[in-house]
């Protein structure tokens, strides 16, 4: 059988290379790296492969944009305007953008698309929300005003992953830009190719030089990620990752006290009672494991099901399963397209064998038909798994979803909080107030009732456990990429500066 092949997108660069100071640079050693095509894992593209040196030239070239450069100072509605012709212009590249993520990255075409038009509304929310943002101001009647003084902190380290990597650095980018601050971006080494589009993107809407830089390559020890943690001159990080990857992050910031935005792993819970609307809860939970490969953070990857739609569950949704769609990425009736990479691959088709041990196989378990060579499994479904099933515990992100059941409602929390993570959850009844009540006691940062993943821009996103630390989304990505400064003005006299005479200011103090 031939190999399979996808169609290549058009205006493909001939190298991915760093981007420093508004020029396209190589890396200062010459070292580079192949990129991979998953449908036939072939290298395709060499990238510059970034290291300390690298890392260096990016940061002093952002720290040089935020100390004397125009943007940090600009008014919100100058920095907004830019901000809305990126937004504009990631819009209107919106086919080119999803044919290069999905060949890099082996996302259906469809779902790239997706992912491209939320990257141009990420911009565009961020370019709104600082012009509408209302400054904090207290006022103490007849002595003192104060206010708070929002201020960009800097040069912001910014790292991604592989899973939607533009869709993902637009949320780190539009509120890091927004605020005044400089940035280097290290995206994922597995799939460079969209975030060497920034480039021009940026340049044609008109942000200066040095504002935005952008370093490919590795993460660990020696190499580019891990180097911009350790770089002193960057005072925040806004990580999104493994959460090993995270801990270890965690510890490289820990001397020079970084501020740091932690989105990590997540085996989120789906928990269907059997008083639920069952054609809305397969869907759903259908599309929250299956949809972008599986390579999903949120994605709703154990199902617990109430033991008296159980084996209708498990029947309907193994029919449907086998009913997703699997194809090449770049054909538009594609829903499930290949895994990233083989090293990925390789990670979760061992999770379907260690499956097959744990619990009942009813539906994939292996490469689909017809997909003999390629980064493909079939959508796979487990049911009857136990909570101490390694399947159960650890994030596989791909295709493959376990399936358990519960009796009570105390047993289906007691399920859902049994990981390490608490990045999301989804939950299927009639009843509101349990709905209510359950989302309240599962520990998650995220809860979805009788919904899809569906997210307004406004709305906290973060993780609890090892899912995460701290919260990005609407104004709390501002608050973290600020520093907000009190200033208090006096309004009424001025004490003399005897000790006696302050009792009143002496109980206000702080330490
Ligand atoms: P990863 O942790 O392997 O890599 C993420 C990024 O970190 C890459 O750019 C990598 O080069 C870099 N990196 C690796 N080691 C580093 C180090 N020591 N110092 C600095 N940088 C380093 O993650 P991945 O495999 O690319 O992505 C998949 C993971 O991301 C999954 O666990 C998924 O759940 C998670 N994720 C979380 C969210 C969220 O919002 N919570 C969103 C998407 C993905």
């Amino acid at each position: 059988m031939a190999a399979l092949q996808d169609t290549k997108p058009e205006n493909l660069p001939e190298s991915i290379r760093h981007y420093i100071n508004g020029e396209w640079v190589d890396s200062v050693d010459g070292d580079t790296f192949d990129v991979l095509n998953p449908v036939t894992n072939e290298p395709y593209i060499k990238a510059a492969s970034g290291k300390k040196a690298d890392i260096e030239a990016a940061v002093a070239a952002a720290k040089k944009a935020f100390d004397e450069g125009p943007w940090p100072k600009m008014l919100p509605r100058e920095r907004s305007r830019v901000l809305h012709k990126i937004a504009d212009i990631v819009e209107s590249r919106g086919d080119q953008l999803a044919a290069m993520e999905s060949y890099d990255s082996g996302l259906p075409i469809t779902q790239a698309l997706g992912q491209a038009r939320r990257a141009a509304e990420n911009f565009r929310f961020f370019a709104d929300l600082i012009v509408a943002q209302i400054d904090d101001a207290y006022k103490v009647p007849g002595r003192q005003v104060n206010y708070v003084n929002r201020k960009p902190i800097g040069v912001a380290g910014l790292i991604t992953p592989w899973n939607t990597p533009f869709m993902l650095e637009s949320w780190k980018l539009g509120p890091a830009l927004a605020t005044g601050n400089t940035v280097v971006l290290k995206p994922a080494e597995f799939t460079p190719l969209s975030a060497s589009l920034w480039p021009g993107i940026f340049e044609e809407a008109g942000v200066p030089a040095g504002v935005f830089n952008l370093v490919n390559g590795y993460g660990e020890e020696g190499y580019a990620g891990d180097s911009l943690v350790k770089h002193p001159d960057v005072p925040l990080i806004s990580f999104t990752g493994e959460s090993r990857t995270g801990q270890i992050i965690f510890g490289n910031a820990a001397p020079f006290l970084k501020g740091l935005s932690m989105e990590l792993g997540g085996k989120s819970p789906a928990v269907v009672f059997d008083d639920a609307d069952l054609e809305g809860a397969i869907n759903a939970t259908i599309f929250g494991v299956f949809s972008l490969n599986g390579e999903r953070c949120t994605a709703g990857s154990r199902i617990l099901v109430q033991r008296g739609i159980y084996d209708e569950f498990v029947e309907r949704y193994a029919a449907q399963a086998k009913r997703v769609k699997v194809g090449l990425p770049s054909d538009p009736s594609t829903e499930v397209g290949a895994l990233v990479h083989p090293e990925h691959y390789e990670k979760v088709m061992s999770y379907v064998e260690i499956g097959k041990q744990e619990a009942r196989l009813v539906a994939g378990g292996g490469r689909p038909e017809g997909f003999e060579t390629g980064n493909y499994v079939a959508p796979t479904v487990f049911v009857d798994v136990k909570p101490d099933a390694r399947i159960f515990q650890e994030e596989i992100f791909g295709p493959v979803v376990a399936i358990t059941p519960f009796d009570t409602e105390e047993e289906a929390l007691e399920l859902a909080n049994n990981t390490k993570y608490g990045l999301a959850a989804y939950i299927w009844t009639s009843d509101l107030k349990r709905a209510h009540n359950f989302a309240q006691n599962v520990e998650a940062g995220m809860v979805w009732l009788n919904s899809n993943n569906v997210r307004d821009l406004r709305t906290p996103f973060g993780g609890v456990k090892a899912s995460g630390l701290g919260h990005e989304g609407g104004y709390r990505s501002i608050d973290f990429y600020t520093d907000q400064q009190a200033v208090h003005i006096n309004l009424g006299e001025v004490h003399n500066p005897v000790f006696g005479k302050q009792e009143d200011a002496a109980e206000k103090m702080d330490a």
